[in-house]
Order: structure tokens, then C-alpha cells, then sequence
């Protein structure tokens, strides 16, 4: 088995292209099959190195390790399509001679024109250029005409094949809409011809992919049919989308895998996450290690409706991957967006930060939620958020804060880690919620977070006496 994943590098990889790019992977994984990484730049305006190198990095960052490709030679390739031009030409020249594609040399405008006026006397549109002998063809080429090259498209044949996913499926080739641009006038091929070409030449077996190209399958099986080349099974998988059921886009959150992966989300949680759209396993069970993936992956469970992707969840899986880290690689993982909130992180002992890690992991669904939170710790202190202010105001509120002030010059450096919320308790006429929301208030600046008696020894004497006197100063 050989199936492929086929990106066109014209921008980031997105987050639908990336689902398809996984689940080639499971069924890869699970067959032992070979996965190819075809690089389809026929755009050649639109396509760039940096966007195929980018591509490929999101890929292997995935966790997708591609077997051939274009950094794997093994005899198929070359594996860009721009480096193909003299393979698509041979059988270019093949189609034409053997009258199953033509020059045509009519511009656009006539083409609309032939094709309105069959529509308007109900009609089957047909190029008047189709039925020019080929000798007539390479006279007006050689006199320098330009021309496109079209594919003869069969009048009223079915075309039909098993859907791995949609079952069968049936078109008919008069829906086509006519003799279709196979060479464009500048001598590019275009997507639809070459893939039939690429897919039958590298062996493809199996084309996974998404149903935005349903449609292009009749012609692609047409070409292959008419080069007498094989054609290779299919399964489409049925669109991504929104919460609101249209089709995924930014409006509904992050698209593309560069951003999951800068705004730390987990490789492992989004292999999870996109292997597991559109199905379930008995069991309902949801966390997926990649192996288990693999095991209990199977195209045919695949629904055939709509997959809608819950950002959600993806989060939350996101959680659970981080929460199976060890708190040292954690940290090292958190440690980059510390310092992209402004933290230096060289001068803090590594036990103090696995501490203040270990602490914050469990608030943490992904790794950017860091920024938000290590400020409880990092800094000298924290201005009260509005919530927290109005809270602080209030006359028990004071009265802790007060008790604390006294407390703090009671208390050093060796016994403010036991003694600091103690002392405070002892002396506050206030209990429960009213003795402990000042001070976690007061402490952090916020009204909900870790554990108070756990925090307090990594935010340290020296920044927890400037809270409490920054605290004073402003609420007493
Ligand atoms: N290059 C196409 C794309 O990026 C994929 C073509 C295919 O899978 O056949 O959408």
C-alpha cells in the first residue's frame, strides 16, 4: 500500500489539510504502508520554497514521518511537480496523438461566446477546435498561434468508483462542463491532469483526501483512463466546520498549525485530536496516545457527514497531553513563553521555577496560558485586577490587610512560609471566605488560583512583604 499527501506550498499549512496529511499517517502507520510527500507547486506564482519548507516542518513537528519525498528519493521521484515538466510533456504528446486531447486555439472570449450560445439552444457545448486534424493543429502551432491544450471529454459515459468513505459514487461526464484546460497557454499543466500522472507513476494505491476534491476525481480517472494508466482507490474525507456549521475558517479560530504550535498547543494533542474527527471508538474513550490511535483506526468508521471542530476540546485534550509531562521538560517547554511575557528566567533557581511550574501546570490547557499566570510569582506585584479591587475594598478586606501588615514585620525569612497565613488567621476577627479572599487578593492580585500555603514560598519573603505594603498603601 502507498498513499500520499499532496500539499500545494502556497501558504501555511492548514488545520483541514493537516487532518488530511494524519489521517494518511494512521492508515500509513497501521498498514505499513509507504507515505509520500508529493509537492504540488503548479501555481508557480502562488508557490514558494518557504512556504513547502514551512509545510513540511509543521508535518514533522506533527509527528508525521514521511518515507519518500522530497528529501527521500526512492526511485519515484523527483517529488516537486516543477521539476516534472518533461515527464507531463511525453504524455501530453501521447493524448494528442492519440486524439484524446487537442490544441485549441480559440481565445477565452470564444470559447464563453461558443459555450453561451449552446447553452441557450440547449445544447452540449463542444470546442470548435476539437475536431481539428492533428496536422492542422501542428501547422497552426508552428505558425506560432497560441494555444491551450484541452482533454476530449467522453459525451454521456458514467463514471463511476467505491468511495472508501462515501461509497459509490457516479458521475456522468457530461456534467463536466466540457473539454477541459489540461496545458495552459504558457505551457503549465494543470493540477488535475498531473495528479493522475503523479499518482499512477509513483505507485500510488490509495488517495486519501479531502472532499473539496470529490469533484475533480471523474476528471483525474478520465485522464488516467485515456493514458492506460492505473487509478488509485479513494476515500474523501467530509469537510471541517465551524460551530456554526460553514466551513472552518479564521472567524472561528486558529487555521493554521504554525499558530496551534506558537501558541502551544501539543503535537501529540493535535494528532489526537484530528485523528479522532468525524469518528469514535466503542468505548467513547476520547485520549488517544498514537499507538492506540493507530490500533483502533479505520477508515470505514469515518462519518460521512460534516466534521465540526470543537476548539474546545482540542484545548482540553491539549490539557491532559501537558499534565502527562514531567514538571523539568515541562518547565524547559514553558520556559520560552516565560520570558516571551517579559520574565528572565536566568536568575531563578531551577528548583524554585520546577516549584512554581508543578504549581501552575494544572491551570495551564495550553502552554501560552503561562503568560497569564506566572505573573502571580514573577512579579514584585500584582496589580488588582478590577474584580479583585472592588473585593478589596470591602471592610473585612481591610481589616486582613491591616492584620497582615502587622504580621509581616512579625515574621522572616526562615518562618513566613508557616507562619505568615497562620499568624493572620490567629489574629483575624473574620473567618472562611472573608479571611482567605484578602489574602489570596492581596498576595496575588487576583480572586482565584493556586493553593495559597503552596504558592507563598515561591513568591518569597521580599515580594510578599512588597504586596502586603502595597496593599496598604492603597486600601487602608
Ligand atoms: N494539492 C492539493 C491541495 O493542496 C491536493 C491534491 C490531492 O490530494 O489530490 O489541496
Amino acid at each position: 500500500m502507498r498513499v500520499r499527501f499532496a500539499p500545494s506550498p502556497t501558504g501555511f499549512l492548514h488545520i483541514g489539510n493537516a487532518r488530511t496529511a494524519v489521517i494518511n499517517y494512521l492508515i500509513a502507520k497501521k498498514q505499513n504502508a509507504e507515505y509520500i510527500i508529493r509537492i504540488e507547486d503548479t501555481d508557480r506564482e502562488r508557490s514558494t520554497i518557504e512556504s513547502e519548507i514551512s509545510i513540511l516542518n509543521d508535518l514533522k513537528w506533527l509527528g508525521i514521518n514521511w518515507t519518500e519525498g522530497p528529501d527521500i528519493d526512492k526511485g519515484h521521484g523527483p517529488y516537486r511537480q516543477s521539476e516534472r515538466d518533461d515527464i507531463y510533456r511525453e504524455y501530453t504528446e501521447k493524448l494528442i496523438s492519440s486524439g484524446n486531447a487537442f490544441r485549441c486555439f480559440c481565445s477565452r472570449e470564444q470559447v464563453e461566446e461558443d459555450k453561451n450560445k449552446a447553452m441557450a439552444e440547449n445544447k452540449p457545448f463542444l470546442d470548435r477546435c476539437r475536431d481539428l486534424s492533428i496536422e492542422e493543429q501542428e501547422k497552426l502551432a508552428a505558425e506560432g498561434k497560441e494555444f491551450t491544450v484541452k482533454f476530449k471529454v467522453p459525451e454521456n459515459e458514467a463514471i463511476t468508483f467505491e468511495d472508501k468513505i462515501k461509497g459509490t459514487v457516479t458521475f456522468n461526464s457530461s456534467n463536466i462542463g466540457g473539454d477541459f484546460i489540461i496545458v495552459r497557454s504558457d505551457g503549465g499543466p494543470v493540477y488535475n491532469y498531473i495528479v493522475s500522472i503523479d499518482d499512477a507513476l509513483m505507485e500510488v494505491t490509495h488517495v486519501i483526501r479531502g472532499e473539496d476534491h470529490l469533484s475533480n476525481t471523474p476528471k483525474q480517472m478520465l485522464i488516467a483512463k485515456a493514458l492506460g494508466l492505473p487509478r488509485p482507490e479513494y476515500a474523501h474525507l467530509p469537510l471541517i466546520l465551524g460551530s456554526d456549521k460553514k466551513k472552518l475558517s479564521k472567524r472561528h479560530g486558529i487555521t493554521s498549525v504554525d499558530l496551534y504550535k506558537e501558541e502551544g498547543y501539543l503535537p501529540e494533542a493535535l494528532m489526537n485530536y484530528l485523528g479522532l474527527l468525524g469518528w469514535a471508538t466503542e468505548s467513547g474513550e476520547e485520549l488517544l496516545e498514537f499507538e492506540t490511535l493507530v490500533e483502533l483506526f479505520d477508515i470505514s468508521n469515518i462519518s460521512k457527514s460534516p466534521a465540526v471542530f470543537d476548539f474546545q476540546k482540542l484545548k482540553w485534550m491539549n490539557g491532559n497531553y501537558i499534565k502527562k509531562y514531567q514538571v523539568d521538560k515541562l518547565t524547559d517547554m514553558l520556559i520560552p513563553y516565560i520570558e516571551d511575557a517579559g520574565f528572565s528566567t536566568s536568575g531563578i533557581p531551577r528548583e524554585n521555577l520546577e516549584g512554581i511550574i508543578s504549581i501552575l501546570r494544572n491551570s495551564c490547557e495550553i502552554l501560552s496560558d503561562i503568560k497569564g499566570l506566572i505573573g502571580i510569582f514573577l512579579n514584585d506585584v500584582n496589580e488588582p485586577d478590577e474584580q479583585t479591587d472592588s473585593h478589596l475594598k470591602e471592610d473585612y478586606a481591610t481589616d486582613i490587610i491591616k492584620i497582615a501588615s502587622e504580621v509581616i514585620n512579625e515574621v522572616n525569612e526562615e518562618t513566613f512560609t508557616s507562619d505568615f497565613i497562620a499568624k493572620i488567621k490567629e489574629k483575624s476577627p473574620h473567618k472562611g471566605k472573608k479571611l482567605f479572599h484578602p489574602i489570596r487578593a492581596m498576595v496575588t492580585g487576583r480572586l482565584s488560583g493556586p493553593d495559597l500555603d503552596l504558592a507563598i514560598p515561591h513568591i518569597g519573603f521580599e515580594n510578599l512583604k512588597k504586596r502586603v505594603e502595597y496593599a496598604s498603601k492603597r486600601y487602608c
